[in-house]
This record gives C-alpha cells, sequence and structure tokens, in this order.
C-alpha cells in the first residue's frame, strides 16, 4: 500500500518569513526557471525552487538546516525571471533573518531585534551606559568643554576600551552558542557528496569572501559587488584602527588626539570614506530599486542604517573637531559612541550575525561538495 505523507505546515514560520520580506512566498507555482537562472545554485537537488515549497508549507525545521539558503546572495537574477512574482530571493533573505532570531541565546533579544516596536528600548540601553559613563567621570560640570575639543576628557579612552572589552567577551559566548546550535543543526541533514575536508573548505571559503567572488556572479544586481566590497574593507579597516589606536594611546603612549598625518588617522580615514560611499551606494539603490536589488525587511533596513550612522558620525565627529565646534563634536561623538555599542552589544542578533552564520553554512556547504554549477 502508498505511504500517506503528512505534511504539519507552521504558520508561525510562514508569517514569520512574510514579515521579514518574503511576504510573496505564497506565488510561486513552481516552475523551477529560478533554480535555472541562479549562476550559484548547485547542478544537483538546485535551490531556490526547492526552499520555496517548503517555505510555502511551513517546514521551518528542514528550512533552518538547510544549507543551500546561505548559499543565496539575493543578487535578484531569479526575482528578475520569475514568472509570477514570487521573489525567491527576498524569500531566502527573509529565511536567514529567520533563522538568525531563531538561534539566537537568550531568545528574547533575537525576538527584540526583529521587532521595530523594541528599538526604543534597545537605543535607551547604550545611551544609558555611555552617559554614566560620562556623568561618573565628569560629575556633571562639563568642564571638558573649555579649551580644546579632547574626547579623552569627555569619557577617557580606557573606559571605553574597558567596556568594549567586557562587552566582546560576553557576546563571542552568546553568539558562540547560537552559532555552535546552527552547526550542529546543519549537520543533522542527511550529507550530500563529499568535498574538501573542513580546513581546506575554511581556507577556499575564506578567500572566496574576501574577493568577493559569489557576488560577482550576480547579472541583476552588478554593482552591489563594488559597493560590498567598499563596505567590507571599509569596516575592517575601521576596526583595525581602533586596535592601533588603543596601541598607540595606551603602549606608546601617543598624545590624544592622534595628529592628522599620522598613518593611522589615513587608514580610519580612508576606511570611514569606504565605509560611507559603500553604504550610499547600498542604501540608495535599496531605497529606489527594489525590483532589481531586492527588498528588505526590517532587521536588513536597522543594519544598514545603523552601520551607515556610524561611518557617517566617526567622520562627522573628527569634521567637528577640526572646526572647533564643542558642543556639536562633544554630541556627535556621544552619538557616535551609542550607535557603534548597539551595534557591538546586538551583533548575535541582528543582521551583523549573517557574517558568522554565513561563513559557517558555506564552509559546510563546501564540505559536503555544494558548490556553483557554473
Ligand atoms: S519562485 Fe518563481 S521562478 Fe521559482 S519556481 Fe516559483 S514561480 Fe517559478
Ligand atoms: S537571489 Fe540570486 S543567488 Fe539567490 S537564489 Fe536568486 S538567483 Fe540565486
Amino acid at each position: 500500500m502508498q505511504q500517506k505523507l503528512v505534511i504539519d505546515p507552521d504558520l508561525t514560520f510562514i508569517r514569520e518569513v512574510k514579515r521579514l520580506g518574503g511576504e510573496s512566498v505564497k506565488k510561486c507555482y513552481q516552475c523551477a526557471t529560478c533554480s535555472v537562472v541562479c549562476n550559484l545554485s548547485p547542478a544537483t537537488s538546485a535551490f531556490p525552487r526547492k526552499e520555496m515549497i517548503l517555505a510555502q508549507w511551513g517546514q521551518a525545521d528542514k528550512l533552518i538546516r538547510d544549507p543551500d539558503i546561505w548559499l543565496c546572495y539575493q543578487c535578484s537574477d531569479c526575482t528578475k525571471y520569475c514568472p509570477r512574482g514570487a521573489r525567491p530571493g527576498d524569500v531566502l533573505a527573509a529565511i536567514r533573518s529567520f533563522i538568525y532570531e531563531h538561534y539566537s541565546f537568550p531568545s528574547f533579544m533575537g525576538r527584540a531585534l526583529a521587532n521595530p516596536k523594541a528599538l526604543p528600548l534597545l537605543l535607551l540601553v547604550p545611551m544609558m551606559a555611555i552617559l554614566v559613563m560620562m556623568l561618573a567621570f565628569t560629575r556633571a560640570d562639563f568642564s571638558f568643554m573649555a579649551g580644546s575639543i579632547e574626547f579623552s576628557k569627555f569619557i577617557p579612552h580606557g573606559w571605553i576600551e574597558g567596556l568594549f572589552i567586557s562587552g566582546n567577551l560576553l557576546i563571542f559566548l552568546f553568539a558562540g552558542i547560537g552559532l555552535w546550535r546552527f552547526w550542529k543543526g546543519l549537520h543533522a541533514m542527511p550529507g550530500g557528496e563529499s568535498g574538501p575536508g573542513f580546513v581546506a573548505s575554511l581556507i577556499l571559503t575564506a578567500k572566496d569572501i574576501i574577493l568577493h567572488i559569489n557576488f560577482g556572479k550576480c547579472e541583476a544586481n552588478k554593482p552591489r559587488q563594488l559597493a560590498h566590497i567598499l563596505v567590507f574593507f571599509g569596516f575592517i579597516g575601521a576596526m583595525i584602527t581602533a586596535g592601533l589606536a588603543v596601541l598607540a594611546l595606551v603602549l606608546f603612549n601617543y598624545g590624544s588626539p592622534i595628529p592628522l598625518s599620522n598613518p593611522i588617522k589615513w587608514l580610519g580615514n580612508i576606511s570611514g570614506l569606504s565605509g560611507f560611499v559603500g553604504l550610499t551606494i547600498l542604501v540608495y539603490r535599496r531605497a529606489t530599486m527594489k525590483d532589481r536589488v531586492g527588498a528588505n525587511g526590517y532587521p536588513d533596513w536597522l543594519f544598514l542604517v545603523m552601520l551607515y550612522l556610524v561611518f557617517i558620525t566617526g567622520l562627522l565627529t573628527q569634521f567637528l573637531r577640526l572646526a572647533d565646534t564643542s558642543i556639536a563634536a562633544y554630541s556627535i561623538y556621544y552619538i557616535h559612541l551609542v550607535i557603534v555599542f548597539f551595534l557591538l552589544w546586538y551583533a548575535p542578533y541582528s543582521k551583523f550575525a549573517h557574517m558568522f552564520y554565513r561563513t559557517l553554512a558555506l564552509v559546510y556547504a563546501r564540505s559536503i561538495g555544494r558548490t556553483a554549477k557554473t
């Protein structure tokens, strides 16, 4: 006798995917055009057609363990050719947002970062932390405003570094728990073919990420490759600048502020400009060319806007200090710190986490032979 297949749809999952940017999921009628045009899909068991039907049927358990979800770069080639306007690239992006939320630890933080109503409270935490540090140091007499502008008079750099390092330790621990669950989930799916070992897969994946090779295979949204390169290296440059500035100030007793002629400043300014230009391209295109670049849910926009504000306030802080406008410079510096800590403390729950989740999934996918057909 033929065996019955019982499907148990997770309706909450379908609602969440729609809310996170995949509202067109139900339009798909399984023609498979998307799997044919996708340059990143493997030759066997191609995506995103199979993910579309799993999403329509609310098969959350299968999708959160599916490495193919992370092989997609939301290039919109499939969206351009889909005859039903089902926007598969956007649906896969929404499923990825669902996945960070699902694996987040503690889980209420994942829900908070995906909910616009929680934003004021989330902002209040770094706002209060920085304000308390400032008041503890200056005793609220605002005497630091007199004389030349020096941000170490507002809050000593050592205090900022202390908060940064202690925050990082906690964040890495929480992020590690979520990533470990994700990694175990990937292995719980039936394996594919065998690929290179873990170390070789890691090296090849790192090369692909650094060189932005997969972005280069996209056709409908080509300019995103350059924009992403600018943001990626701008962010890495800004991180290296922050590390070098700490070494210069703490270990080598440089005075503060570091002069503009110093190579650390050059690196910081070039990185800031690179991130600013890249994000301007990304934000402009996402806001004005939804059909070509893909739609975004709230978590994507939150991350993009916060990252954009970090670069803008970072550059502005320096210009206002050079212009000797005390109130404006200290105010923007305060906003800059609040946004930096917002991004840092909530990294495991925001789109920031996609860097880590995607890297793990790409390594795993390569190790089981899931690579692009082209
Ligand atoms: S998402 Fe569009 S192109 Fe892909 S199978 Fe469904 S209808 Fe066809
Ligand atoms: S958005 Fe691009 S990478 Fe993702 S499934 Fe569609 S064609 Fe493939």
